[in-house]
């Protein structure tokens, strides 16, 4: 058996996997696609002392780190399922089971898509997700944030202060943020509000020039121009495979304490699949080593 399997290899996988390893303890990864997130994204400004890197680069150096040391990495290998028996196992989609005395999951989370035309095509060339990430790079644009609940409302006062002009789309005729956020919203002179409209397309060639809407009431069809939408209708842990085993949030985000332990013992987590408030690199890199210094301190106290 491994001392420590890791379950993912984004920035908090590659983390864990290397602080176990420079331990010498018997370390796996076992990852769909190495890099994670990062393999998507266009470029990263926010590595601290990385000024900036392209993300499939980041992905390559990530996978190049772990591979520096004797880490047992299984790639494009999808798990299912896991169990705590006498050890942890990890069951494959190709039905192969793992054994391992800890457990380091790391398999992140996706945004949610609006999923309308030009969404997909255009992204990373105007349509984005993360505002801590990109917001910089819209500086005196008029930009759009869909969605009205608290991340789209905190996107939408973050960015006021960075870009020129926000319109922020909610589909229901309410906001759904707290109220405290909408007022802090409301104050702002930059900031227009469109309630009970549905984002119908986002309009650009190579870039993003604007979207439409429809007016809910109405039943009109409109037009907007703008340079940015930053889509913030949710953040999806991949966690659903852990259905009914360890402790979860009503976002399904795995409930984790300030040593990065769940709810069973020996099993860790690290990264955007946890309830970490901020999901960003450095900081699932950062959860990622002590997801990793956690585990390694459960090992010397037990008895497996
Ligand atoms: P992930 O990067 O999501 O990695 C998850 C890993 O788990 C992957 O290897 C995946 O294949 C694997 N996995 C998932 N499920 C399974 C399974 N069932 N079995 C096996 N493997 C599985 N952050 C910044 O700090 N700066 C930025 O500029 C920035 N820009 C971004 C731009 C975009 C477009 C996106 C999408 C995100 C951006 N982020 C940015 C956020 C950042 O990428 C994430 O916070 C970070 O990647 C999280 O790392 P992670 O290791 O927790 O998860």
């Amino acid at each position: 058996p491994y001392d420590v399997l890791v379950v993912g290899g984004g920035p908090a996988g590659s983390s864990a996997a290397i602080y176990t390893a420079r331990k010498g303890i018997r370390t796996g990864l076992v990852a769909e696609r190495f890099g994670g997130q990062v393999r998507d994204t266009l470029g990263i400004e926010n590595l601290i002392s990385v000024k900036y890197i392209e993300g499939p680069k980041l992905a390559d150096n990530l996978e190049a780190h772990v591979r520096s040391y004797p880490v047992d990495i299984m790639t494009a290998q999808r798990v299912e399922s896991i169990a705590k028996k006498d050890l942890i196992e990890v069951t494959l989609s190709n039905g192969a089971v793992l054994k391992s005395k800890t457990v380091i999951l790391s398999t992140g989370a996706r945004w949610r898509n609006t999923g309308v035309p030009g969404e997909a095509e255009l992204k990373n060339k105007g349509v984005a997700y993360c505002p801590h990430c990109d917001g910089p790079l819209f500086q005196g644009k008029d930009i759009a944030v869909i969605g009205g609940g608290n991340s789209g409302i905190e996107a939408a006062i973050d960015l006021a202060g960075i870009v020129k002009h926000v319109t922020v789309l909610e589909f229901m005729p309410e906001l759904k943020a707290d109220a405290v956020l909408q007022k802090r919203l409301y104050s702002l002179p930059n900031v227009t509000v469109l309630k009970n409209v549905q984002l119908t397309e986002i309009t650009g060639s190579d870039k993003v020039d604007g979207l439409n809407y429809l007016n809910r009431e109405t039943g009109e069809e409109q037009h907007i121009n703008l340079q940015g939408v930053f889509v913030q209708i949710g953040l999806v842990p991949n966690t659903d495979w852990l259905d009914g085993t360890l402790e979860r949030n009503r976002f399904g985000e795995i409930i984790v304490d300030d040593h990065n332990a769940t709810s069973i013992p020996g099993v860790f987590a690290a990264g955007d699949c946890t309830n970490s408030p901020y999901k960003q690199i450095i900081i699932s890199m950062g959860s990622g080593a002590n997801a990793a210094l956690s585990a390694f301190d459960y090992l010397i106290r037990s008895e497996v």
